[in-house]
């Protein structure tokens, strides 16, 4: 178990890739701190899970990441329970479609505030405790939209393009300190959120799911596969690995080849 008395920290994990890379830490054997919204008893039994499952201890943190306080506090509550943040995992996000004409002002606010803003507060709080144990990883999920752009999503990719500098820049800087810093960027990973889409769009479009799935969801995924969640988990697992030491300051894709059109 290459990460037994470790913590790992993840946020935005009490569903999706979150929740699968927080499941894969513990398997590993590492303590983990959850952290996003639900319900109460929803995220309880997922809590009580990991810990019976794999033998760990596990906390959640309700912390709302757009607030940099909060954002604070969950770094902290991990330290209190735990002892230190070993692995540090920014993942919580959130999208909004519009023209960039027509974006609203909060919209704009909030989706720099989760999706880029969060992660440098959390980082900011945690590397003091990394430098301290002589020993860290931070991990952001950012995605295809990091590399390349698609209408409508002006905030989401900016964030997501500013979140891969984030980390280029801290990886340059933690480069002597057994500190590795980033990026994974999946195309379209299958989640409750996206399956979620498909009987809308189906009735709107009139089309069955297999051509929601292919021709809408998946038209830039050259595989026509959706990335799973434990594929994304899995690689974020590689990253703390001793044979991934050298592997810094790096956007590793996951998406099907999409970026490489
Ligand atoms: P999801 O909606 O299943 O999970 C999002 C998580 O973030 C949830 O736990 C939610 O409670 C939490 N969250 C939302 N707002 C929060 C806030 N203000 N403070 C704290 N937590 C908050 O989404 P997902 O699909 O698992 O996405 C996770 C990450 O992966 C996001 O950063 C997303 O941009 C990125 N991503 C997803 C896909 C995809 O196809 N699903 C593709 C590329 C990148």
């Amino acid at each position: 178990m290459s990460l037994a008395s470790k913590t790992a920290l993840v946020t935005g994990s009490t569903s999706g890739i979150g929740l699968a890379m927080a499941r894969a830490f513990a398997k590993e054997g590492a303590n983990v701190v959850l952290n996003g919204f639900g319900k109460p008893e929803d995220i309880e039994t997922t809590r009580t899970a990991i810990e019976s499952e794999f033998g760990v201890k596990a906390a959640h943190s309700p912390a709302d990441l757009t607030k940099p306080d909060e954002t604070e506090a969950m770094v902290a509550l991990a330290v209190e329970r735990f002892g230190s943040v070993d692995v540090l995992v920014n993942n919580a996000g959130m999208q909004f479609v519009s023209p960039v004409e027509e974006f609203p002002r909060e919209k704009w606010d909030l989706i720099i505030a989760l999706n880029l803003s969060a992660a440098f507060f959390a980082m900011k709080a945690a590397i003091p405790h990394m430098k301290k144990a002589g020993w860290g990883r931070i991990i952001s999920t950012a995605s295809a939209h990091s590399i390349v752009a698609s209408p409508f999503k002006s905030a989401y990719v900016a964030a997501k393009h500013g979140i891969v500098g984030l980390s280029k820049t801290a990886a340059l800087e933690l480069a002597k300190d057994k500190i590795t810093v980033n990026c994974i960027s999946p195309g379209y990973v299958w989640t409750p959120l996206v399956e979620a889409q498909i009987p809308d769009t189906m009735k709107a479009r009139g089309m069955t799911k297999e051509q929601v799935m292919n021709d809408v969801l998946l038209a830039a995924q050259p595989t026509k596969e959706f990335v799973t969640v434990d594929q994304v988990a899995a690689l974020a697992v590689f990253l703390c690995s001793d044979a991934a030491s050298n592997i810094t300051g790096a956007n590793l894709s996951m998406d099907g080849g999409w970026t490489a059109a």
